[in-house]
């Protein structure tokens, strides 16, 4: 396993040392996709509405993000020849950078495994064997409230409980992601190849986000008003990991319905995530993401809601959560930052809702029934990167036959899901 001596660099032991090189001090690499768990667009409405220091908050935390998207688009935008020494270009396809350079280029990335049945006995056995004896690598850094990555390392694989209770937070948070990927779909890591989960708490001051930034987690405070700690919910951790997860299978591009399915896919392991650490089954489940990053001031429940889309909240700072459930009500927004990249977080609702369907009619653990079938949509190597929802939807089908086979419960289920909330496969 990797391990990093409080104060030095990291030790790498077996693994690309490019991605395991000294981090300390590094600011938030701004080649990197950033995704944060609250949409500008409701940070740009606290702005806007709420009272003095919370509508300070939302400014420096929405400055802070067009920080890091002004400079990703620059490195992007810059060719060989006007590229800094060091600083990696977007490669062709890749607009927005979404996988970093480093990253690709790691000689050890596996983004898509063999199924099982490809293996020869000797190599299944031993790869079963070695994954089977995988466990989590997790560092959590304390940011103390600046902006430079990853901080000062606080807890290591293995270290005792830590004073700071958002320190255990992301610890435990790490550890329940991790453990839903790798015990029940045997993936070892984001990248089945045992990447290290490395968080940060306590970054910047008031900070109302948590965002995973194409190679770690980041925690704000919140501001305490609006937001509580970002390390209070396990399916917000989940739901930031499993864009790491994304940028290693499919890699849906951040924009329009590829956009809205990469924010999808993240609430659907965020929430199985819960669920699973709960040992809530489907029909018990509350569906929410992110329930507890509200404090008690606001009127509403959670950030969104995969059971009743646009009913997560309704207050007067927040607004009402614009949450489709079906495609009658799809927002076709422009693709810019201020509408949401063409509605991620907001047309992500209809999936989202197409999975709860799916999930309740079949019963039983999430994670198992539905969960394995878009798993197994995630890491089959057969989706584009701008894959839209009807050919999302063709795919969960055609994984739920292959997984459970012609006219079973689970694909009568996913097939009757897609139907009710308006998306035709294709
Ligand atoms: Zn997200």
């Amino acid at each position: 396993m990797t391990r990093r001596a409080a104060g030095g660099p990291a030790t790498p032991s077996g693994n690309s040392p490019d991605l395991l090189a000294p981090q300390r001090d590094r600011r938030p690499d701004p080649g990197r996709h950033v995704c944060g768990v609250v949409p500008p667009f409701l940070l740009a409405r606290l702005a806007d509405r709420a009272d003095g220091r919370v509508a300070q908050s939302a400014r420096h935390t929405l400055a802070v993000q067009r920080t890091l998207r002004v400079q990703r688009e620059t490195r992007a935008g810059l060719g060989p020849a006007g590229r800094r020494a060091g600083v990696p270009a977007a490669g062709p396809g890749d607009r927005a950078g979404f996988v970093p350079e480093r990253l690709r280029r790691r000689p050890d990335v596996r983004p898509l495994r063999r199924p099982p049945a490809d293996l020869e006995p000797g190599e299944r056995a031993e790869r079963e064997g070695a994954r089977a004896a995988a466990s989590p690598h997790r560092s959590v850094h304390d940011a103390e409230h600046g902006n430079a990555l990853p901080g000062v390392l606080r807890r290591a694989e293995g270290d005792p409980v830590h004073a700071d209770e958002s320190v255990n937070e992301a610890y435990d948070g790490l550890g329940a992601t991790w453990s839903l990927f790798h015990e029940v779909y045997g993936r070892d890591s984001l990248d089945d190849a045992g990447l290290p989960l490395v968080a940060s708490v306590h970054f910047e001051r008031e900070y109302e986000n948590a965002f995973w930034d194409g190679e770690q987690m980041v925690f704000g405070d919140g501001d305490g008003e609006i937001f509580g700690s970002f390390t209070d919910c396990v399916d917000v951790i989940g739901h930031e990991l499993a864009h790491g997860f994304t940028q290693y299978t499919t890699g849906f591009v951040y924009v329009g319905q590829s956009g809205a399915l990469n924010e999808h896919v993240s609430d659907v392991f965020g929430v199985l995530t819960l669920q699973r650490a709960l040992g809530h089954e489907a029909r018990e489940a509350d569906w929410l993401v992110g329930k507890g990053l509200f404090t008690d001031s606001v009127r509403g429940d959670a950030l969104r809601s995969m059971k009743a889309p646009g009913t997560a909240y309704d207050d007067p700072r927040l607004g009402k959560d614009p949450q489709p459930a079906t495609m009658a009500d799809y927002a076709d927004l422009p693709h810019d930052e201020e509408h949401d990249n063409g509605g991620v977080h907001i047309n992500s609702g209809i999936p989202n809702h197409a999975f709860y369907l799916a999930a309740v009619e079949l019963g039983g653990s999430a994670w198992e029934g539905v969960g394995r079938v878009w798993y197994d949509v995630m890491t089959a190597g057969r989706l584009p990167k701008d894959a839209d929802f009807p050919g999302f939807a063709r795919a969960t089908l055609t994984a739920a036959d292959a997984r459970f086979g012609a006219g079973s419960a689970q694909v009568e289920a996913v097939a009757g899901a897609w139907e009710e909330v308006g998306v035709a496969p294709a």
